[in-house]
């Protein structure tokens, strides 16, 4: 596996791939890589002849008061743990790569980023457009593969994709969980063990609501007070929301049709760490 630190050597190899008819697939993360990262780039390698992934940890993404400077980092831990999962070529920039002193462009979104993650973190999705679009015109993939972990993140983009003619094909993966359903995150490790243990509560309270909805239940505030009630178990809880949405676009009925896929997606803070999941299901 090749480390590439630098984005027009990045573009020069992707070209040089691509003129041998290669085809790219790429796996951009923050690194501190995981089970459900590895599952990405072993699914790249199923869809392209390449798979190439990237490592940036980056700071447009995150707020003033968010974890950038103690997100995690072991590159060297990485580096071994991707190359096992099949990727050929790590892209690797330093932030001064991605945003020298003279860069002055930053995509704003609205619509599907005005409410739940975009609206608790403001600027959060405008921050990963810029880089998702930057790291696409660094790579140059004709694939890229997102997990479903970031259910609103694959919505966004979807969005930029469309709205940019970005012709790159995007596929999303579904998420890695442990073994008592918490789903996989660079962010598990902020728990102290006592909260680590009651984290799979989340997982619970998506299965809850997912069996409510399969035995008829369609209105969507009767969903969202069992996932409310379940998370209310754990005390160290702070729910952010717990909400049935429509998968396709987000949006809020009061009722759901019979046949129509929605999303269950909760954001909650336990302890002071930050924690997402979702589950995507048919209503019968
Ligand atoms: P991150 O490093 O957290 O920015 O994540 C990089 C990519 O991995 C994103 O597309 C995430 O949605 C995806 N991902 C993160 N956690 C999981 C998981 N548990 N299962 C599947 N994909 C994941």
């Amino acid at each position: 596996m090749l480390v590439i630190e630098k984005i027009a050597e990045m573009q020069s190899k992707s070209n040089d791939l691509k003129k041998n008819g290669k085809t790219i697939a790429f796996v951009p993360t923050m690194g501190y890589l995981h089970e459900g990262h590895l599952g990405l780039m072993r699914y790249g390698k199923e869809l392209a002849d390449v798979v190439i992934a990237s490592i940036f940890v980056n700071p447009t993404q995150f707020g003033p008061n968010e974890d950038f400077e103690k997100y995690p980092r072991d590159f060297e831990r990485d580096k071994t743990m991707a190359e096992s999962a099949g990727v050929e070529y790590l892209f690797y920039p330093a932030v001064e790569e991605m945003y020298p002193g003279s860069f002055n462009t930053m995509i704003k979104m609205s619509g599907i980023t005005d409410k739940f993650e975009g609206k608790t973190r403001p600027g959060h999705f405008d921050g990963v457009a810029t880089v998702v679009l930057k790291l696409f015109n660094a790579v140059l993939p004709d694939i890229a593969i997102f997990g479903q972990k970031d259910f609103q993140q694959t919505a966004v983009i979807r969005q930029l994709v469309r709205d940019f003619n970005i012709p790159v094909n995007i596929v999303v993966a579904p998420t890695k969980r442990e073994e008592d359903g918490l789903a996989m995150s660079s962010r598990n490790v902020y728990l102290p063990s006592d909260l680590r243990q009651k984290a799979s509560i989340i997982y619970s309270a998506l299965n809850s609501a997912n069996a409510l909805i399969n035995q008829g239940e369609k209105k969507r505030l009767a969903i969202n007070e069992i996932m409310k009630n379940k998370l209310a178990e754990v005390s160290e809880i702070r729910l952010d929301y717990a909400c049935a949405v429509t998968a396709d676009s987000m949006e809020e009925p009061d009722e759901f049709n019979s046949g129509e896929s929605v999303a269950l997606i909760i954001a909650c803070y336990l302890g002071k760490t930050r924690l997402i999941d979702n589950k995507v299901l048919a209503i019968p």
